[in-house]
């Protein structure tokens, strides 16, 4: 059924049943209040405690860049972005996690981290490298779990199965980009794989009861509204665990960075990025939970949009728009679900024990 025709549906059922559709008491109290399944909240259930990420950069490359894929890498990619603070090549992870957690404790008297292998491919290596890495972040003290980004096309068989064994005594999750799942946007931005990819390293990964969260860039210029709006469809569908959303922004020394200062396309402002995000969330199963709903790097590296910088006040403007629509994550899923048009979906497991 088209968009429109479904919603004019909505609103008519809605009439008939009026407060049947207010944002849930349960969820609000699950939810601690907010009206989206957040990563923070879904922390503090499982570790009754203050838990923050610490980013570690180990010596990765990519395939993207390396030529086992493509050179280059992705347009949008510096990794400068989100190399930690005080990085300087040769760190260990002990190194590195010593300066996080510091930092951390000092700001946000934190006690227990999530080690987060961020910058380049994470799972690009060797199985006893990567072991050897990944253990050596688990033993430090302190630190709860890992988080593993890396791109669909870089987790073979002998990889996940070393991330399920440690995932069988830690917290862990595995962060596969995606981006987008439209191909002519992969192509777009040189990503070197395509959803076929993902949806294979989806389902292997599931298949040894990983959790495994998504990453999604919002805005690019080769998509229409409708067409960004058909992926939630497909996380609920992959039961996927958790997404971290983020705007397009472009990065200082990256190819894109060239083509928007020629004036090729044009970024999201921050109103119709809010609409969107909420949009996407509203299409969103409930049990998935949201690690990220924006994106920012340092300032010095931002080219634009200049409002992405205040992660706060975008947050903010998401809350807002929730609670102006009287929305909240997956409220299209039970409209649909109440209305025998689509069955809501069960969504992976959110909080397990450590
Ligand atoms: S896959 Fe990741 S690290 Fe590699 S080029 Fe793309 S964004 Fe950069």
């Amino acid at each position: 059924m088209p968009l429109r025709n479904r919603h004019h549906s909505v609103n008519h059922f809605l009439d008939l049943f009026g407060d049947a559709m207010k944002f849930p008491l349960h969820l609000e109290s699950k939810w601690g209040g907010k009206r989206y399944n957040s990563f923070n909240r879904v922390l503090k259930g499982t570790f009754a405690a203050r838990v923050h990420k610490v980013g570690v950069r180990m010596d990765f490359t990519c395939p993207n860049r390396d030529g086992r894929v493509a050179t280059g890498g992705c347009t949008y990619c510096n990794n400068a972005g989100h190399t930690p603070r005080g990085f300087h090549p040769g760190m260990s992870v002990k190194e590195q996690l010593e300066q996080g957690t510091e930092a951390i404790r000092r700001r946000h008297r934190a006690e227990k981290f999530i080690a987060y292998f961020q910058s380049y491919t994470n799972s690009y290596g060797p199985v006893s490298k990567l072991e050897r890495l990944y253990r050596e972040a688990l033993d430090f003290p302190g630190v709860v779990g890992l988080a593993i980004a890396t791109r669909p096309d870089c987790v073979p068989d002998d990889v996940l199965d070393l991330v399920a064994g440690l995932a069988r005594h830690t917290y862990l999750w595995l962060e596969l980009g995606l981006e987008s799942m439209h191909d002519k946007t992969l192509q777009w931005v040189n990503r070197g794989h395509g959803l076929r990819e993902f949806l294979d390293a989806v389902e292997r990964s599931k298949a040894r009861r990983l959790r495994v969260c998504t990453h999604l860039i919002l805005g690019f210029p080769t998509e229409s509204r409708e067409e960004i709006l058909q992926t939630p469809a497909l996380l609920n569908r992959m039961k996927i665990d958790g997404v971290k959303l983020h705007n397009l922004h472009v990065i200082k020394n990256t190819v894109l960075e060239q083509i928007y200062l020629s004036g090729a396309f044009e970024l999201f402002g921050r109103e119709a990025y809010v609409a969107l995000a909420v949009d996407f969330l509203e299409r969103l199963a409930p049990e998935i939970v949201i690690h990220r709903l924006t994106g920012e790097t340092y300032r010095e590296l931002t080219v634009a949009p200049d409002w992405s910088i205040n992660k706060i006040g975008v947050l903010n403007a998401i809350h807002e728009e929730l609670e102006r629509r009287d929305s909240w994550q997956g409220k299209a899923c039970a409209e649909r679900s109440v209305m025998g048009l689509e069955r809501t979906v069960q969504v992976g497991t959110e909080a397990v024990t450590p």
